[in-house]
């Protein structure tokens, strides 16, 4: 029974068992750091792991062994990996790079497809033509763009350094090559944003007609603006019925079959500052107030 469509049950429906993500840091930065767009990166993003120091020094080959071979000591029945760009800005490098980057991941029988982060600003069209040119093979090919809210003065009040207009764009453009699936990243509890705004967001991506959504409770980190912001007392944080009730929200504007790739988020004891709850201890709980949130009111559950 579920409440929503999760990532991991479309991927076991298709694949007939468990399809792995495994997460990749292939050494890209940002624009958002380096000056190119802006500089000081999205408010809530941790200054720190923008160090080189912090950067992955493992090449992509030896991060998909590793991680393959943990999580087949550790689940039985896995049918394939989807090779996970995550960290920063995964299509932000000349096509060149890119492609040699995306073809050693692609090149492993095992790894079934992959799913690259960016920002809506960063796919020029020889980015999404090399993107679309995997699918022939392997078809699980996903683009996952930040949005985080469709309204531009938040977004240029947590420096995100791109519009709406570009996300849309980044969309439409991206559709035009229908064989890659798109994911949208959103951040429910935005400063300065209210019930109605957050709406608007799932209004807008809902028309788009995305094939998947991310979504994260705003929570505080270390060494971000916002840290210094919510010690100031100019940011709010939610509970987690408030939480649940606006993602629950959020999530019934969208059409039902809609992928769900997260629903919360966290970060580790050491990194949170607030709220307490996006601690990883506590995500069965938020998970199962989702759950209640939409029991309650009677959603029609998806087989
Ligand atoms: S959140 Fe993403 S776009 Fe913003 S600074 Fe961090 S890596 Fe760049």
């Amino acid at each position: 029974m579920a409440y929503y469509r999760k990532l991991n049950d479309y991927l076991k429906d298709k694949y007939g068992g468990r399809v792995q993500k495994v997460a990749i840091d292939a050494g890209f930065t940002c624009p958002n750091r380096d000056g190119s767009k802006a500089s000081g990166g999205c408010t809530f993003c941790n200054n720190l792991s923008f160090s080189p120091y912090a950067m992955s020094k493992k090449t992509v080959k030896d991060q998909i062994e590793k991680s393959m071979a943990f999580y087949k000591s550790r689940f039985k029945n896995i049918k394939g990996f989807l090779a996970y760009f995550q960290a920063f800005t995964n299509t932000y490098a000349p096509v060149e790079k890119l492609k040699e980057v995306y073809d050693q991941a692609m090149s492993y029988d095992e790894i079934i497809g992959m799913s690259i982060g960016t920002r809506p600003d960063c796919v020029p069209e020889e980015v999404l033509d090399l993107i679309a040119s995997y699918t022939a093979e392997k078809p699980e090919v996903w683009v996952e763009y930040g949005l985080q809210t469709a309204h531009f003065r938040t977004l240029r009040a947590i420096n995100r350094a791109h519009s709406v207009a570009e996300f849309v764009d980044a969309v439409l453009r991206t559709k035009r090559r229908p064989s890659i699936k798109i994911c949208v990243h959103v951040i429910l509890g935005l400063p300065g944003e209210d019930y109605e705004d957050m709406m608007e967001t799932a209004r807008l991506i809902s028309v788009l007609g995305v094939d998947g959504i991310k979504i994260h409770p705003l929570h505080i980190v270390k060494h971000t603006v916002m840290e210094k912001q919510f010690l100031r007392g100019e940011i709010k944080d939610l509970t987690i019925e408030e939480y649940a009730r606006l993602a629950v929200d959020f999530l019934s504007i969208l059409p039902k079959d809609i992928i769900v790739h997260r629903i919360t988020g966290e970060a580790s004891e050491e990194e949170l500052i607030a709220p307490h709850w996006c601690l990883p201890k506590y995500k069965n709980e938020v998970l199962k107030a989702i759950d209640m949130e939409f029991k309650k009111r009677n959603r029609l559950v998806l087989v």
